[in-house]
């Protein structure tokens, strides 16, 4: 089992590789967060020696518990829409937050700055396919959305994150991947105030073909943990 952990990370390393030498793009700027849900604390303390630093959780008290669990020098992500009730838990806790998605939520941590004393690192979730199961601001209500929070100075927005619709063949979510590319070069352009440096997209079942896109943040789970949670 442990083997196969290890065999799973440099696969899935070395795929994310190859995707950024077919896009004429560096590895370094393509970023693993391992996707740590689906294992529990005694596992999830189990995969720490093989070297993986970066963890996305998307439920607060999954989070919670790990992070209480291990003391190594761990970065957490929160991946999953977040309820506001639960934001004040995170309070210098985590280093990205990839979900944001309504005013509210907004809101609600840029008055939690206050106790935690620096801005919230944020990515503004967008639903692109236009899913009704899926969170995330329309394309359309973006640019008004990032208007509205632009004076928050307990936020700051480092980029766009989406979730493609599963499908078996990934090639389908690459129109997904590039709608989110070129509303960040959009916003970018429109916005000059912006410092949109991050895509978060592609998981498991379509990393590479987001890669390829431009992704600068990959969320995996599966492909890693699958045969060992
Ligand atoms: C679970 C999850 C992932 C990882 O999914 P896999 O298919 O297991 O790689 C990525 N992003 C989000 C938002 C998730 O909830």
């Amino acid at each position: 089992m442990a083997a196969s952990i290890s065999d799973n990370i440099s696969n899935v390393k070395r795929r994310i590789a190859l995707a950024c030498e077919r896009a004429g793009r560096q590895a370094l700027d393509v970023k693993l967060v391992a996707v740590s849900k689906e294992l529990d604390v005694e596992r999830f303390k189990e995969i720490i020696p093989f070297g993986l630093k970066v963890f996305g959780e998307n439920r607060v008290q999954d989070f919670l518990k790990k992070f209480d669990a291990v003391d190594a020098d761990l970065e957490w992500h929160i991946i999953g829409h977040l309820q506001r009730n639960k934001a004040r838990a995170l309070v210098g806790k985590v280093s990205l937050i990839h979900s944001l998605d309504s005013l509210n939520l907004a809101a609600t941590l840029n008055r939690l700055s206050e106790i935690q004393g620096y801005p919230w690192q944020v990515l503004v979730q967008v639903n692109v396919a236009g899913e009704d199961t899926k969170f995330g601001l329309h394309p359309s209500a973006l640019s008004s959305f990032l208007d509205e929070i632009r004076e928050m100075s307990g936020l700051k927005v480092w980029g766009l994150m989406t979730i493609a619709p599963y499908c078996k063949d990934p090639e389908e979510a690459r129109p997904i991947f590039r709608r989110l590319r070129e509303l960040k070069e959009e916003m970018s352009r429109t916005k000059p105030w912006l410092e949109l440096r991050h895509l978060s997209m592609g998981m498991s079942n379509d990393f590479e073909v987001a890669v390829e896109e431009g992704a600068t943040l990959v969320r995996v789970g599966s492909t890693l943990f699958g045969s060992y949670s």
